[in-house]
């Protein structure tokens, strides 16, 4: 089994799984059809099927594509989830073959969306095991609880992909590490191994490589999320339960900002306002002024001096500048009440009125 990241939009990451005696492949998560089709042209595959691990644009956004550009494809994804082009609809258990070698295990991974779908994938013999964790599990972090609750969070990472084999690789949506360690460095400040992976992981990215995979039993070590059985987790964050603690780290980590040179960053904000009809017009972060986050590119990304103002940076093409704000002040209170949703999705869409809405 032969696995290839190709990396999509601002950071996101589609895969290819190819069985190698076949040449075989499916596509997890294809948001840049012509990319992944590019990448299975240089390995010499050829694409049988679509895994989608959630509905969100950034995932889900390019299927449609792919089922023109590769006729009678078909496109796997969530039942629970509404996924766009999907031909195939799975739920927790289902098993799909790829190839000659390679079976898949559909894992029902709810919170971050209601069908959010892991595909676990091994060796007919169950061997070299790999898990596409899509927005529930990243490496050191995990997705917003945008359609769930922390039991669900707990159940999907600690139970369902916490029971798979420790040696299991994860192959997760987006290239997330360096900041989600800055984060759990701050909960976790004595966690040798949490510090040994940052280091890693900064000399990756600064060499322009990607931080996937990482194991099961490694996030076992390196991701609060996944540590909240502990009970001196728990004790740290005087939580009574697994799930009470759970609930709490995510409660930070959503009002977690990073300071920055000159100012403040929110990172992965705001996945997908409902009301945003234009997968380039939503914003996937918000950088205010003198931002140094090192999640933006600078393809994509612009920031105001000065703390005048705040800019959506997309994750697709362009910047959309949204309303002054006459004062720090006033960012301020924007800034701490943008850690909810609602802000955001109440604001008109800027985009021209001739873009139509997307569904
Ligand atoms: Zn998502």
């Amino acid at each position: 089994m032969k696995i290839v990241p190709v990396a999509c939009l601002q950071d996101n990451y589609a895969y290819l799984i190819v069985d190698e005696s076949t040449k075989s492949a499916a596509a997890v998560d294809p948001v840049e059809p012509e990319k992944v089709l590019a990448a299975a042209g240089e390995v010499g595959a050829h694409i049988d099927f679509v895994l989608t691990t959630h509905h969100h644009w950034d995932h889900a956004g390019g299927n449609e594509k792919m089922t023109q550009l590769v006729p009678g494809i078909k496109v796997y994804g969530g039942s629970l989830d509404n996924v766009k082009g999907c031909t195939d609809q799975v739920e927790n258990g289902i098993k799909l073959s790829l190839g000659k070698d390679i079976e898949i295990l559909c894992l029902h991974t709810p919170c971050h969306t209601k069908g959010h779908i892991s595909y676990y994938v091994t060796s007919k013999e169950g061997e070299d095991p790999a898990v596409f964790t899509g927005d529930t599990l990243f490496i050191a972090g995990c997705g917003r609880f945008f359609e769930g609750t922390a039991e669900q969070m707990h159940q999907s990472l600690c139970v369902t992909l916490g029971s798979l084999p420790k040696p299991t690789r994860v192959y997760c949506g987006h290239e997330y590490t360096v900041q989600n360690l800055k984060f759990m460095l701050t909960v976790e400040p004595d966690n040798e191994k949490m510090k040994q992976k940052m280091e890693w992981a900064q000399k990756q990215r600064e060499a322009n490589q990607p931080t996937v995979p990482s194991t099961i039993g490694e996030e076992f070590e390196i991701n609060t999320f996944m540590r909240v059985d502990l009970p001196e987790i728990q004790a740290k964050f005087g939580a009574k339960s697994p799930v009470d603690a759970m609930r709490e780290v995510r409660k930070i980590k959503d009002n977690w900002k990073a300071s920055g040179v000159g100012g403040f960053t929110l990172n992965g904000w705001v996945d997908e306002p409902a009301n945003w009809p234009k997968p380039s017009c939503r914003p996937g972060m918000i950088s205010l002024g003198g931002a140094n986050t090192p999640n933006l590119t600078a393809a994509g990304s612009f920031t105001l001096p000065f703390f005048l103002g705040f800019a959506a940076v997309t994750r697709v093409a362009g910047s959309l500048a949204l309303p002054f704000f006459p004062g720090l002040a006033a960012v301020k209170s924007v800034f701490v009440a943008s850690s909810s949703p609602a802000l955001i999705t109440g604001l008109p869409c800027p985009c021209p009125s001739s873009f139509g809405p997307l569904s």
